[in-house]
């Protein structure tokens, strides 16, 4: 149904919907109205989940991995069958299209297939290593391990790690973004559905508080956050002086280089894809366009496409009427600071059915000062920044010195140029004539710098070490002939 229907959602603890007297409104982005209700959780509802989440875990990594993934499996069946309501309460309480969300949540299950296959894959690894004496290793649970997620992927943020994470056997505390709670209630009450023994999943909702109470429980093992750097950054101090285990992922301010030998056609479409996409609130999004040399043909083509964007159809919305108000003022700054205004997004129409929601229209500015607003902070809108460079080399300068290091491009017909840059790019994700470099399982998602305080991967292989300890063990069964010190 579309719109979907309001909906109240609670803490799941133990299998069940826990209710408390904290009860927030959640805002779609679209009709600018209530979709929802929140119940926020406290200090001691925490601790009694995670009480919980223990016990349930000690048992659920008892249970061979292969009969494990087998939840994994049914949980698929579960989104497959249901793909368009999920998708619709997605994309209702966080702005996407419907498209969107069900592409997003299709990635979700791609990693989810991923961990399920961890069955047949991870098979450890057994050697002799001296006659008669045999090294192995055993993948060992963390214990109860905690997840927070941002407003901008309600579903396949977490589905990075909720799979791999349990089909490893561990129990998974997850605290959505209050902006977007929920989805998670789908979530939950799908693996309900598929079978997962009560207590291993657990949804908390709330903020700060709530977040630190789960971070700073003494059973909570390890901590995987997803969200703005400010933040990712001080939970990775809080979790790592408490001596816990850290992945947390912050944001973003991606650069693609553009050269005049680019094919026209890939450039118009990927670049203005990847800024408008999500409508720019995606840590992938391109937001600085490093412009070498005479490009005005293909800017002019990703104009025309970004133009061609209907909000509400082929675009969403912006998650709050702050962050609308923001983008507003950042253009407005930047027009300011001498940026000339190719396509001014503030004059978009909202659509008429949801004409309270809050949107903006493909914003493209161009003759940005590298160092400015707009070509170093993230903004998080669809708003691409084009910085003119005399050179390739001026355009490697300006892309290395942003503290961000995500997700990275080049447009061009020249391996050899391509291949250069990406040698010389610091960025964790890098992409030749993509405009958004999503890494597909089993290849590890992540970036460096100031967008991933941590070591390890959320994804991929990268995941499996994070989520678990390998416990080496070594045998023998009978003294040898010809024992050495070795054996
Ligand atoms: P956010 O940092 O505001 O919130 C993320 C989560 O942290 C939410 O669950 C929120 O409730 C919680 N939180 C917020 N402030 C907190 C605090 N002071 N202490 C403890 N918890 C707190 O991010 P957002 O606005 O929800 O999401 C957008 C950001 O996420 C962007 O910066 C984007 O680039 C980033 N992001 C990064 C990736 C990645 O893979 N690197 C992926 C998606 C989004």
């Amino acid at each position: 149904m579309w719109p979907p229907s309001s909906m109240d959602v609670m803490n799941y603890i133990k299998g069940e919907w826990v209710k408390t007297n904290n009860v927030k409104p959640v805002m779609s982005p679209y009709s600018g109205e209530v979709c929802g209700n929140v119940h926020f959780a406290n200090s001691e509802l925490v601790d009694q989940a995670i009480d919980a989440a223990e016990l349930a875990q000690k048992q659920w990594e008892q249970i061979p991995l292969k009969a494990r993934t087998q939840v994994l499996l049914s949980f698929r069946e579960e989104l497959l069958k249901n793909l368009e309501e999920i998708s619709h309460i997605i994309a209702f309480e966080s702005g996407k299209t419907p498209a969107e969300a069900n592409a997003g949540l299709m990635k979700g299950i791609e990693v989810l297939e991923y961990a399920a296959s961890l069955q047949n894959a991870d098979v450890g690894g057994k050697l002799e290593v001296s006659r008669g004496v045999f090294c192995e290793y055993r993948r060992k649970a963390l214990g109860v391990v905690a997840s927070i997620t941002p407003f901008n992927f309600p579903a396949m943020v977490p589905m990075w790690s909720i799979p791999t994470s349990i089909a490893l056997g561990n129990a998974y505390i997850w605290k959505p973004s209050e902006k977007t709670p929920l989805t998670a209630k789908f979530i939950a009450d799908a693996f309900d559905r598929a079978g997962l023994p009560k207590g291993v999943l657990t949804v908390l909702h709330g903020q700060k508080d709530v977040v630190e109470s789960i971070i700073d429980n003494p059973k909570t093992k390890a901590l995987a956050f997803v969200g703005s750097s400010p933040v990712a950054k001080a939970l990775y101090q809080r979790a790592t002086n408490l001596g816990k285990r850290a992945l947390c992922l912050g944001g973003a301010k991606n650069h693609i280089i553009l050269l005049p030998d680019a094919d026209l056609e890939v450039t118009g479409q990927g670049i203005s894809d990847s800024f408008t996409g999500c409508a720019g609130q995606r840590c992938m999004a391109a937001s600085v366009l490093l412009a070498v040399g005479d490009v005005d043909k293909h800017i002019e083509r990703i104009r025309e496409r970004a133009s061609s964007q209907k909000l509400g159809e082929t675009m969403g919305a912006i998650i709050t009427k702050d962050q609308l108000e923001f983008l507003h003022q950042a253009i407005g700054r930047a027009e300011e600071e001498g940026a000339k205004i190719v396509l001014d997004g503030r004059k978009a129409s909202p659509p008429k059915n949801f004409a309270g929601g809050f949107w903006i229209g493909p914003t493209i500015l161009d003759h940005v000062k590298p160092g400015s607003e707009a070509a170093s902070k993230e903004l998080f809108g669809p708003i691409l920044s084009i910085v003119r460079c005399e050179n390739l080399s001026e355009a490697l300068k300006i892309q290395n010195s942003s503290p961000y290091g995500n997700a990275a491009s080049i447009f061009t017909s020249s391996g050899p140029l391509a291949e250069r840059v990406a040698q010389n790019t610091e960025c964790g994700m890098f992409g030749v004539n993509i405009g958004v470099p999503v890494p597909r399982e089993p290849f590890s998602f992540a970036g460096v710098k100031e967008s991933k305080f941590g070591h390890g991967e959320i994804t991929g292989e990268g995941s499996l070490d994070f989520w678990s300890d390998k416990r080496k063990i070594t045998t023998k069964w009978e003294m040898q002939n010809d024992s050495n010190w070795m054996s």
